[in-house]
């Protein structure tokens, strides 16, 4: 599939500095408010976002017969809904009356104050309704690290796990956009030399680097999604961070698996970068060896080249970046979890949301989560205050940044960010 929009030669009559996000090759959906607007879709170029309600409403995308109600609604599920005919075709025209060459919106300046607000002067809110959310747990280097500190260093991956994409169903009512704050979370523990468990707050609060994909086409119980046919009902990535504490999962996990660990809060970046703008940005994941039973094989390169960063930020201190990461080194492609997922005949819907798992690197700087970072709390992160952690401390803010980058082309996801308060 080639998209105009991608083209690496393309500019914006807009200002988008180096190192922007948001050049004209993105182009991602979100939804905004400000004083004036409770939400509207928008998109992003450079410093600004683009609101697609205003947009439309004043005839620059009438060829796509858009129902303007989907574009103020309180979240993009309905517009989403529309399908990638219809979305794609608003990104391939945003990209047409964005590029440098193109007078229709660069000369009635009179539109600009309604369509164009600095992206610092508005909210970005929670993007879609997330009905389901599944997380899975693909990296191999995450996998094997868990396995090797918890389990048997030399059986660190369990029997399944290259057969076939392990996952879980998580909780979505605690999935909350970027910026926010959330409490310590409190449950049982039984710490190693107890002999009961005991109650209180978690000492072993960890992040999750993790992305997370969204559904933008459903299917009806009883039909399976195809890795060739995937890409169709995968509308686009965010930023994710699954918190989860250490403590509390170690005693509850078994044998279900993670339950009041995980589901106190997670983290997405607001932006929704489409499939369509990623594509470019294909490469080869891992050999997969053994083989994959035959629903799980693909054509292709189907895995990402998304450079990751984690950055910890103490109160009122410097940011320290204490991981470097990249989606490529996922076991297990989207189109194959999608398949995995489907392939019992479980139905899928707009606006589901399914997350990578922690994405590990093979260098210890690549770790995707504290647990693996400080090795168990055995090797603390150095901050540049002189203060160190074995985990996220009270206050501490977490902030997770994503990008593509290929020749003279960047582009990004924006922040995925949030605060850890004292337990109530
Ligand atoms: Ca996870």
């Amino acid at each position: 599939m080639s998209s105009k929009a991608n083209n690496p030669l393309l500019q914006s009559w807009r200002e988008v500095k180096p190192g922007s996000d948001f050049p004209i090759q993105n182009l991602p959906f979100g939804l905004y408010s400000d004083s004036k607007v409770s939400h509207h879709a928008c998109s992003a170029i450079g410093d600004y976002i683009i609101d697609l309600y205003e947009l439309v409403r004043n005839g620059y995308a009438d060829a796509l017969n858009i129902p303007i109600e989907v574009l103020r609604d309180n979240s993009l599920n309905d517009f989403i809904a529309l399908g990638k005919q219809t979305t794609n075709g608003l990104r391939e025209r945003l990209s047409e009356l964005l590029v440098d060459t193109n007078r229709e919106l660069q000369d009635h300046k009179e539109f600009h104050f309604l369509v164009f607000k600095r992206q610092s002067d508005v909210k970005m809110l929670l993007p879609i309704q997330i009905g389901d959310y599944t997380d899975f747990y693909s990296s191999i280097d995450h996998a094997t690290n868990v396995g090797t500190m918890f389990r048997d260093p030399a059986n660190a991956l369990l029997p399944n796990w290259k057969h076939l994409p392990v996952g879980y169903h998580g909780r979505a009512s605690s999935i909350c956009v970027s910026g926010h704050s959330f409490h310590r979370p409190k449950g049982q523990q039984k710490p190693p030399d107890a002999e009961l468990p005991v109650f209180g707050p978690s000492k072993l609060l960890d992040i999750e680097l993790e992305t997370a994909f969204i559904i933008g086409k459903s299917t009806k119980m009883g039909e399976s999604v195809t890795t060739d046919k995937a890409d169709e009902y995968i509308f686009g990535m965010v930023l994710f961070n699954d918190w989860s504490a250490r403590d509390i999962q170690t005693w509850e996990y078994v044998p279900l698996g993670p339950f009041l660990a995980k589901n106190f809060a997670s983290t997405i970046s607001p932006w929704i970068v489409t499939l369509e703008a990623l594509e470019p940005f294909r490469t080869s994941g891992y050999t997969q060896e053994p083989k994959v039973l035959p629903y799980l094989q693909y054509h292709g390169d189907k895995n990402l080249d998304i450079k990751l960063e984690v950055y910890l930020t103490p109160e009122g201190g410097e940011d320290n970046k204490i991981a470097t990461s990249n989606y490529k080194y996922m076991y297990w492609t989207m189109e194959q979890q999608l398949a995995h997922h489907t392939v019992n005949g479980c139905n899928i819907n707009v606006g589901d949301m399914m997350a990578s798992g922690t994405i590990s690197g093979p260098e210890p700087h690549e770790y995707g989560s504290m647990l693996e970072l400080t090795w168990k709390g055995t090797k603390p992160i150095k901050l540049k205050d002189g203060s160190e952690r074995k985990f996220v401390n009270d206050n501490d803010t977490i902030t997770i940044k994503g990008y593509c980058e290929k020749g003279n082309v960047r582009i990004g996801f924006g922040e995925c960010k949030a605060k850890l308060l004292p337990a109530k």
